[in-house]
């Protein structure tokens, strides 16, 4: 297996904290004249006779990402094409005829593959609000997986990850939890109970909106297996350059992250009391119903993402997206630079979010220039 080439996680100090964990773990042993960074290896095909044969066998740098992920959550790490390859590959875990638990509020793209294999006939749904703890357990009653955000699009949602995970644990049912939003240097749900991790490292993780990736991290060493299977057998493999930029990307997440999440609380904080302003998001604001549950799944921190409703139409709001000049209005998340869009103008989001909700992930511009950008769009649209 490529991940031997990388032995270093078993020799990562216990006492070290995620923040070094994930510019140390995943760098190959440390021998005189050896490299510190894992190297690209461009080849589809390997010379006979070994374990590693053809590109969708492995990769060193697979095994490098794979190395420190799994350190970080303290699980195994295999990676995959995008966050939905990931997303698509659990999605096989469940028996054929078995149940989900899926939240109402949940990213599209992970319905939508859901909602395929129920119109197939492979799975039963059950949709739930995820911070209605006593709803999903009810639901995962009798079901064989719960899915999870731990922090959710596009309303900023928590979930009670732990009493989830036992809840779901003690009815028979593995519980998924989507963490990208809060990354493995927020919350690591496998120590709270959860089965499975995802992470699109197409955001927070790469950090640079340069790259699609995603990564599974499982806590039974057997799902773990079965991944690696169906990431072969489909070739939903990552690309070696992709896993050598989201490895580099996680280097920083620990400075990026503070950053941005300073950043996102502040303007939370002004945003909540702006004139053109009706609402605002953010579990990390004292007034925000996410909060006692925040500050309890979610000690060090309510991440980059926050959302905000414009005291207007949909048109002002469209206006205002167009007249800023920092924040770019794209869709994605979790890169240096900082990104709005207004929801409604999605046919799923339309459904459960006003017609003027932006979400906003915040990057790592300096707050005042972000602010004034805001600011001064929302006055020059609305007065
Ligand atoms: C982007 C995203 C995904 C899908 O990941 P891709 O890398 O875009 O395929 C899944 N879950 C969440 C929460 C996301 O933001």
């Amino acid at each position: 297996m490529t991940e031997s080439l990388f032995p270093d996680h078993l020799s990562l100090d216990p006492g070290w904290t995620k923040d070094t964990i994930a510019v140390q773990a995943g760098r190959p042993a440390r021998a005189a004249g050896a490299p510190i960074n894992p190297p690209i290896i461009l080849s589809s095909t390997y010379v006979h006779d070994a374990s590693l044969e053809y590109g969708r066998d492995g990769n060193a740098g697979w095994g490098a990402l794979e190395a420190a992920l799994g350190a970080l959550d303290g699980g195994r790490a295999v990676t995959f094409a995008s966050g939905l390859a990931a997303a698509t590959a659990i999605a096989a875990l469940v028996p054929a005829g078995g149940t989900v638990v899926l939240p109402s509020v949940a990213y599209y793209g992970v319905r939508n593959v859901f909602d395929r294999l129920r119109s197939l006939g492979r799975l039963q749904l059950r949709i739930v609000a995820a911070d209605d703890t006593d709803a999903v357990l009810g639901a995962s009653e009798g079901a064989d997986m719960v899915w999870v955000e731990s922090i959710a699009n596009p309303l900023i949602v928590v979930a009670d990850v732990p009493a989830i995970a036992a809840g779901a644990r003690q009815r028979g049912a593995i519980t998924v939890v989507d963490a990208t939003f809060a990354t493995p240097l927020r919350q690591r749900p496998l120590d709270l109970g959860a089965d499975i991790v995802l992470h699109s490292a197409t955001k927070l993780i790469g950090g640079h909106s340069d790259l699609l990736l995603g990564a599974v991290v499982c806590k039974d060493p057997a799902h773990a297996e079965l991944l690696v299977t169906y990431r072969h057998d489909h070739g939903s493999i990552p690309g070696a350059l992709e896993a050598f930029l989201a490895l580099r990307g996680l280097r920083t997440l620990a400075v990026r992250l503070d950053r941005a999440e300073a950043s996102a609380a502040e303007l939370a904080r002004r945003l909540a009391s702006h004139p053109h302003v009706a609402r605002v998001n953010y579990p990390g604001l004292p007034g925000d119903p996410q909060h006692e549950r925040a500050s309890r799944v979610l000690p060090n921190g309510s991440g980059s993402m926050l959302s905000l409703e414009i005291d207007g139409t949909a048109e002002q709001t469209e206006a205002f997206l167009a007249r800023l000049r920092l924040l770019t209005h794209a869709t994605s998340l979790g890169g240096v630079e900082s990104l709005i869009e207004r929801r409604a103008r999605y046919a799923g989001d339309a459904a459960i979010v006003g017609p003027t909700l932006c979400r906003l992930s915040v990057g790592i511009e300096n707050v005042e220039d972000l602010w004034a950008d805001l600011d001064g769009a929302m006055r020059a649209v609305l007065g």
